[in-house]
């Protein structure tokens, strides 16, 4: 393309410089006064005859003249006359090197026409493969929010998404602007895609899915175009859903190690984000289970800000669930047994736990699950390749325990949390960019306080100390880098959680307790254990 421009450019300025030479060398026509005046004074050197002109070469420049205002006998007795040829020699070389250039120039347009045509077809072929095996479809879903068994603060949320994609007028004409992307975060298997599914069941609208991962691979450079088509057709059925599943394999933070062809996804998908209208009709859901990975870019307002978290199912949820699906199997089972027994199954764990309690019946020769089917698979499932946590009665009271006297160190130090469970909790993030040194010595009390209530009680470590114990290092390392922290930081903050633990040890235990009957610990509860 630049050669293009370069070999045009002095072409053009060839041709510029010929025209003017050409001009430059016409001589000026002159009247027969003019003419006798020179050749009364012999200032003619040089005479050519042209066809009807006579070019008169003198000291004072060439001159043309029409050929019958001049006596030509008188002329030539004065100067010699030559009979013109019809090209002087300069313009013949001229004219050759204008003729190579031009020749030189449709050759070379010709054989970029056709390399450019062998790119186009090859890129054609690329397409095609590429269409034949992944091309973007959008499907009709039949999910209600109803086949989701809990979640029950998601589908609030989202009941105002379904709304709007029934009827994107009338928020147009409210002037309401919607979220443009709803990012789902969570575990694997809780349900994220099953509920994006239910939104667009609810809503009646097409659900275009996408894994994060395919984008980047199935060839290289497609991902970004794949996912301008995505919108594109997206748009094209609107209102409709786009889902991306694992959105973190195009969304992670771009580090030292970016990798070219997830950044060039990535930036699509932020332009395509940023340039559709917040009511074209068009919602992007997206999951995850490592929002802390995530590049901030995506998190930014105007992208996904809108936020649900979906965590693991407990007990009331997890009956739920299986209720769903041992509703079409015959059984003498009491589930809550089961749901007490699979503290830490996901919605899709609790599936394959039924399923694999049906096969055990089957292979029993039976028609009627029992109890012991679920308790001869329990572990089988445990042990799969899922990995799924879970507790014994021993474990679900020491981590009962420790959850506890995390909530209330939370409590007491003033550090926010939207959720404690019996095997997960969720801190709040600070509300302020600047943070003081004091907020971040409660945080690291609260990591510390688990641990420091293991040995109080049951004079004890345990391996569940170990993300906590890695996160209050970080907060330490962290206050490090601001010159806040000193070598018997840790050891203080230890003792003062030590301290008030003490005083606490009964109310850790009744909260624990209450931990261990509910699963999750409210503000509420802790407040009125408090007050006890
Ligand atoms: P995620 O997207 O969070 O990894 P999925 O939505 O793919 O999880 O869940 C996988 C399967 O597990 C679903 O198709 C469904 O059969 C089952 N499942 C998960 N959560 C639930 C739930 N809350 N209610 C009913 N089924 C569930």
């Amino acid at each position: 393309m630049k050669n293009k421009k370069i070999i045009l450019a002095s072409f053009l300025l060839l041709c510029v410089f010929v025209v003017v030479a050409l001009i430059k060398n016409q001589p000026d026509y002159i009247s027969k006064a003019a003419y006798e005046e020179l050749l009364g004074q012999n200032l003619i050197e040089n005479v050519i005859i042209e066809n009807n002109e006579v070019l008169l070469k003198t000291k004072e420049g060439n001159f043309l003249i029409a050929k019958e205002l001049v006596d030509l006998n008188t002329l030539w007795q004065k100067t010699p006359i030559e009979h013109a040829k019809d090209y002087n020699i300069s313009e013949i070389v001229l004219i050759v090197i204008l003729l190579v250039f031009l020749v030189s120039y449709v050759l070379f347009l010709n054989k970029r026409n056709k390399d450019r045509q062998n790119l186009l077809s090859l890129e054609k072929n690329i397409l095609e493969k590429t269409e034949q095996n992944t091309t973007i479809q959008d499907v009709v879903s039949e999910v209600k929010f109803k086949d989701v068994a809990g979640v029950d603060e998601a589908k609030v949320e989202l009941l105002e998404i379904v709304d709007f994609l029934k009827n994107p007028q009338k928020y147009k004409d409210f002037g309401v602007k919607m979220p443009k992307g709803v990012l789902l975060v969570g575990p694997p298997g809780v349900g994220k895609t099953l509920i994006a599914k239910a939104v667009a069941g609810e809503a009646g609208v097409p659900f275009f899915y996408q894994s994060g991962a395919s984008f980047v691979e199935i060839y290289v450079g497609m991902g970004a175009k794949r996912v301008r088509e995505l919108f594109l057709k997206a748009k094209s059925k609107a209102p409709s859903i786009i889902f991306i599943d694992e959105i973190d394999a195009v969304g992670k933070s771009r580090g030292d190690f970016s990798n070219v062809e997830r950044d060039n996804t990535l930036n699509q998908l932020l332009t395509q984000m940023d340039g559709f209208e917040d009511n074209s009709g068009v919602i992007v859901m997206a999951a995850t289970n490592k929002i802390d990975l995530m590049d901030s870019a995506l998190l930014r307002s105007g992208r996904f800000d809108r936020r649900i978290f979906i965590s693991l199912p407990d007990f009331k949820d997890r009956m739920h669930i299986l209720q769903n699906y041992m509703k079409a199997k015959k059984s003498s089972v009491e589930l809550e047994k089961i749901a007490k027994a699979s503290v830490g199954f996901s919605g899709a764990a609790l599936e394959t736990l039924v399923n694999e309690a049906a096969i055990n019946a089957i292979r029993r020769k039976s028609d009627m699950i029992e109890e012991n089917d679920f308790f001869a698979v329990l572990n089988k499932v445990l042990m799969g390749k899922k990995k799924i946590f879970s507790l014994s009665d021993k474990e679900r009271k020491i981590q009962a325990t420790y959850q506890a006297a995390k909530a209330l160190s939370a409590f007491y130090f003033d550090v926010k949390f939207e959720k404690i469970t019996l095997i997960e909790d969720r801190f709040k993030e600070y509300e302020n960019t600047i943070k003081s040194k004091s907020e971040l010595l409660n945080k690291i009390k609260v990591f510390l306080a688990g641990s420091v209530a293991m040995e109080l009680i049951f004079n004890e470590s345990y391996t569940n100390a170990q993300s906590d114990l890695l996160k209050a290092k970080e907060l330490f390392g962290y206050m490090e880098s601001f010159a806040m922290a000193n070598e018997g930081l840790l050891q203080e903050q230890k003792q003062e959680v030590k301290e008030f633990l003490e005083l606490m040890k009964e109310k850790v235990v009744k909260l624990a307790n209450m931990l261990l009957e509910n699963e999750k610990i409210e503000k509420q509860d802790i407040e009125k254990i408090i007050m006890e």
